[in-house]
């Protein structure tokens, strides 16, 4: 395909600030170098909670306006990375929070969780068939930690992903693509545990400790296939999770959630390849999602 950068990465999350949180040194490097970086995002985060007090009016159950708020966090996030391609899945508000798992907000109209996977996947593939991804990063099947609208985006992930290589699936948005490699986000278990042990011996100003339950896709560390070294990125994925300030404190190398129990930042990302061949020698970690992949 003509006029595409040689190197293509597509993500994949739920909500403003999953994608900074998971994966901000990773694209905040691959954008540097020039890669093709999108990112599509599945719903706008009406339903989180608001951290900062004189913004509470913003919440679902006042104002109702935290979505387009979290939009223009991300927007500045994104500038953060130095990503300039940047969607919502099926356009900005298509797709509702869902809220926590469990609530009636899962089964309201238009909600996320809802949403016909197949249907939902059409948006994708839509984007799959224009940008032409090598490299896809989503999460797992329990979505890392089980929030209904992170299963869902993997649901729709995976399956825009089969459905964008078949030709017979709606030719009318775009010729077939098939991604050379996808991942889901990891953290491997050690990493984990010396972050927490870090945090735990300094005196980060908060007010608890999450546990290491509470961080999304943490595996053994034999899953873990690759890592991306993000330290020369860590000041702009720092500086991409405080523009989500509704969402995330950051306290040096470390941050809060709502809430306000501190984790550690990571700034090298790990990935476990689930699809797709490694370009790294048998046994070993690759250092770039696109080794191996030919343009
Ligand atoms: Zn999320």
């Amino acid at each position: 395909m003509k006029d595409l950068p040689d190197r293509r990465l597509l993500l994949v999350h739920a909500h403003p600030d999953d994608e900074s949180i998971n994966n901000g040194a990773t694209m905040a490097l691959y954008a540097a170098a020039g890669a093709q970086v999108t990112l599509v995002t599945c719903t706008l985060g009406e339903e989180g909670e608001v951290i900062p007090a004189d913004l509470a009016h913003l919440a679902p159950d006042r104002e109702d306006r935290l979505g387009p708020y979290r939009a223009g966090e991300l927007a500045a996030a994104m500038k953060e990375l130095g990503v300039t391609d940047h969607r919502f899945l099926g356009g900005q508000g298509r797709f509702r929070d869902s809220g926590m798992m469990g609530l009636e907000q899962n089964h309201r109209e238009g909600a996320f969780w809802s949403a016909d996977v197949d249907e939902a996947a059409a948006h994708l593939v839509e984007v799959v068939r224009s940008v032409r991804p090598q490299v896809l990063v989503t999460y797992d099947p329990d979505g890392g930690y089980g929030h209904p609208d992170h299963i869902q985006t993997h649901r729709v992930a995976m399956r825009a992903a089969t459905l964008a290589a078949e030709p017979g699936f709606r030719p009318d948005l775009g010729a077939p693509h098939a991604i050379a490699k996808i991942y889901w986000n990891r953290v491997p278990r050690s990493v984990a545990e010396e972050g927490f042990a870090r945090l735990r011996a300094c005196e980060a100003d908060f007010p608890g400790v999450a546990e290491i339950g509470d961080i999304p896709g943490v595996v053994d560390d034999s899953e873990i296939t690759a890592e991306i070294d993000g330290t020369a990125y860590a000041d702009r994925k720092a500086a991409a999770m405080r523009a989500h300030a509704t969402q995330i404190a950051v306290d040096g190398p470390f941050f809060a959630l709502s809430n306000e129990l501190g984790q550690p930042l990571f700034t090298t990302e790990y990935y476990q390849l689930v699809a797709g061949e490694s370009g790294a020698e048998p046994g070993e970690r690759e250092h770039d999602l696109f080794a191996g992949v030919s343009s």
